[in-house]
């Protein structure tokens, strides 16, 4: 399988040539400012945990922090690659990061879940700080961790320092459309394309992964022109071309830890949702599903990441070729960051904003971020992602520039 930071590189090189960047600032972003990895003891194995912070020409690093079992340098690398183009896209100041621990959180109690973060915040609490990098929830993490964090390192501190992670729980300082925010932004992406290309009948959408992205984006498409036939998770998909109700799906899988067998629906495998015939597919799970593999078979005219990296280098190409819209991820799964960056801001101003004032903001944010997209990929006659990656790398590196880095 293509590694995850070599896709992110081959594409940043690809816009890099399309805007003239000259070889040497290429090179520049394609590696990281700092990498940090730390080894720590739980119970006598040995835990590793990275924290990648990739640039901060646009402000502090910011980005998700993920615990699954394959979590490695290489795919927390691009993570962080796309964090910083997905924040200067998104015009919030804020550079790229991103961080991980190599656990499975589902084999964890909570107890040694709290124990494991609280160390690993330990290890890397120097790197760490409203004005320095703030982390977020990703995949396997949520709102208690990030908790447990702020009060881990609001203790090194001796003061609390609650802009120090994003997404907490709304008791510290989290805000309450954090958790939905990017399924919404999601959908707002989805809404705007829809309207761009025209479309006036109701279409179908098919979900890969029903986790806090792909649950929101179901439930907040669920009562409008798109119906869900078909959702999955990591135990496997269903389908049902008379739609899905994403609330009794959601019901079914806190009953029984999975997505399969909810009543009336069809077991179908992971892959088989890739292809099935529908008109928008949302990879929401993991990176690297879509492959040069299964590309030639997915039947959907429009895929939009919901999911970092969700399609490999060459599958693009044969997308591309098939003419199938992909929204890239850095402009479709952006209202996830937009949001962290209003609670950040939230923390730190002490003003409270409305919640329906800070959807509007979301949406106007997104609204443009995607004519600015748009509009550079009719300008240059380019796909969107290599239009959403110039729009994102003139902002870095004019900032560079101006700073003297480049
Ligand atoms: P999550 O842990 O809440 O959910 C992940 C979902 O994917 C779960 O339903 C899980 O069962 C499923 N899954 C895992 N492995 C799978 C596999 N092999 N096949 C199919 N499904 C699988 O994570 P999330 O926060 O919803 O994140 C999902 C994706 O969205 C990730 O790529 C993440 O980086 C990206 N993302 C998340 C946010 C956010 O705000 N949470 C923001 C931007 C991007």
């Amino acid at each position: 399988m293509q590694s995850p930071f070599l896709n992110f590189k081959k594409e940043l090189v690809s816009a890099g040539e399309i805007l003239k960047l000259d070889q040497k600032i290429i090179k520049r972003l394609s590696t990281p400012e700092k990498v940090i990895t730390v080894n720590f003891n739980f119970k006598g194995k040995k835990i590793k945990g990275f924290r990648v912070q990739y640039n901060s020409a646009l402000g502090p690093y910011k980005g998700g922090l993920r615990y699954h079992p394959f979590v490695n340098l290489g795919e927390v690398k691009a993570l962080a690659g796309w964090m910083m183009l997905k924040c200067s896209l998104a015009g919030i100041p804020f550079g790229g990061a991103k961080g991980g621990i190599a656990i499975d959180p589902k084999k964890l109690s909570s107890n040694n879940l709290e124990i494991i973060t609280r160390a690993f915040t330990r290890k890397i609490a120097k790197f760490l700080g409203p004005e320095i990098d703030i982390p977020a929830p990703d995949v396997g993490t949520n709102p208690q961790i990030m908790a447990w964090i702020m009060d881990e390192y609001s203790k090194i501190k001796g003061f609390n320092v609650p802009a120090v992670v994003t997404s907490k729980p709304v008791e510290l300082g989290g805000i309450k459309i954090r958790d939905e925010a990017t399924g919404l932004g999601g959908k707002f992406v989805l809404d705007k394309l829809i309207e761009k290309l025209d479309i006036k009948k109701n279409l179908t959408i098919a979900i890969q992964g029903f986790g806090n992205v792909g649950s929101h984006l179901a439930d907040l498409t669920y009562h409008s022109r798109y119906k869900i036939i078909a959702i999955s998770d990591s135990t496997g998909g269903i389908l049902n071309p008379r739609g899905i109700d994403p609330h009794y799906a959601l019901e079914w899988k806190k009953k029984t830890g999975s997505v399969v067998g909810l009543k009336g629906s069809k077991t179908i495998t992971n892959d088989e949702l890739l292809t099935t015939k529908c008109d928008i597919l949302a990879p929401a799970a993991l990176e690297n599903v879509i492959t040069k593999k299964n590309a030639k078979k997915i039947k959907a005219k429009i895929i939009l990441e919901l999911a970092n990296g969700p399609t490999a280098i060459e599958a693009d190409k044969i997308l591309e070729k098939n003419k199938i819209i992909v929204v890239p991820d850095i402009l479709a799964n952006s209202g996830g960051v937009i949001a962290s960056y209003f609670e950040w801001r939230e923390n730190r101003s002490g003003l409270k904003i409305k919640e329906e004032e800070l959807k509007e903001e979301l949406k106007e944010i997104l609204d443009n971020s995607f004519d600015n997209v748009w509009d550079e990929a009719e300008r240059l006659k380019i796909k969107l992602r290599d239009a959403a990656y110039i729009v994102a790398l003139k902002r870095i590196v004019e900032a560079m520039k101006l700073r003297g880095q480049v």
